[in-house]
């Protein structure tokens, strides 16, 4: 089918469809390692990662090009049902030698984000720029995680001159990778650790990119593309049957004021947030910190509060928060993640 029928059948099956139904979202995973003999907390095994794409294609989830997903929900067409896009960060040698092979071989896109610094030093473990553009010129997206992978908000002072600086970390990962691959990458930042405050999101505005974080939750129409939520698939969430239920959820309809920034020096953060349409979902709202449920206080029919019931440690933290839908077998999802920082 060509491009122009497909999303022209599309928008009609979006129209005849009730909303809750329409295909207006979708959900990214993050992975770093595809190996056994790295660390475990960021790794998946070639077997494990093989059952993954088994998993997605059996469910018949569609994995999407990330531009494309984003283009979509942007502007409002639609997406397959149960898209998914599919990332990685840092740009470790076994992407090309354990993943890119099985990707391959389902014939999925993807992206890899790449902190430059380690690649022109010809560190062990790390992809080289041959492999980079080999991946590149065979339809693999490769995008920016800055230079040198620093922690970019975990400072002293947000001032102009740490601003200028995290400004040249960006621009200077981008300019080595257009030298490298003879195009302009998108303009995407992957935040390294997936951490972030107001005035790195400002910055990353201004400078006209997209940021990605690694908080939990699938992307709309209403998302803070400052931070676009990518579910994490390695280590302790490699698990196969709750990435399905991670890859059947859908993004809470939250809006983004509700649940801005990520640096507090509370130990104890309120989350509160808007949820804009309940129509679909569930009475019972579960929130946990860290895992821990926690209870939910409503301020009106649609405006909740969830605080951690103990002091959270230095470090970064999450709150996520899920209901069940009314329509179908699937949970909206919405996650709050913090960095507490010492005063
Ligand atoms: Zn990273």
């Amino acid at each position: 089918m060509s491009r122009l029928l497909r999303s022209g059948f599309l928008l009609l099956l979006a129209a005849i469809l009730p909303p809750a139904f329409a295909a207006n979202s979708f959900n990214i995973l993050v992975y770093h390692h595809v190996s056994e003999e790295t660390p475990a907390s960021t790794s998946i095994s070639p077997t494990l990662f093989r059952e993954h794409l088994q998993l997605i294609k059996d469910n018949g989830f569609q994995v999407v090009d990330l531009n494309e997903a984003i283009s979509a929900v942007r502007n409002g067409t639609a997406l397959a049902e149960g898209a998914v896009v599919i990332t990685f960060d840092d740009g470790f040698n076994d992407i090309y030698t354990e993943g890119w092979p099985l990707l391959q071989e389902f014939n999925y896109p993807f992206t890899v984000f790449i902190s430059t610094d380690a690649i022109d030093d010809g560190l062990g473990g790390m992809l080289s720029w041959d492999q980079i553009r080999e991946m590149h010129s065979n339809g693999v997206t490769i995008a920016n995680h800055t230079s040198d992978h620093d922690y970019l908000v975990r400072k002293r002072h947000y001032d102009q001159y740490w601003l200028n600086s995290v400004e040249r970390n960006i621009n200077n990962a981008q300019a080595r990778l257009q030298q490298e691959l003879g195009s302009e990458p998108p303009k995407w930042l992957a935040y390294p650790y997936g951490e972030y405050n107001l005035q790195l999101q400002q910055l990353v505005e201004k400078m006209g990119y997209i940021g990605f974080a690694q908080h939990s939750g699938g992307v709309w129409q209403g998302s803070d593309f400052l931070a676009v939520p990518r579910f994490a698939a390695a280590g302790i969430y490699s698990n196969p049957e709750t990435l399905k239920v991670k890859l059947m959820s859908r993004p809470m309809p939250v809006t983004t004021e509700s649940v801005q920034g990520m640096v507090t020096h509370q130990r104890q953060p309120v989350l509160t947030a808007t949820i804009s349409d309940r129509s679909d979902m569930s009475q019972v709202l579960n929130c946990f910190v860290d895992g821990t449920q926690e209870q939910v206080t409503w301020i009106s029919d649609t405006e909740f509060q969830v605080q951690s019931g103990s002091e959270l440690s230095t470090g970064r933290h999450r709150y996520n928060c899920t209901s069940r839908s009314l329509s179908g077998n699937f949970y909206y999802w919405l996650s709050k993640p913090w960095l507490v920082l010492d005063k």
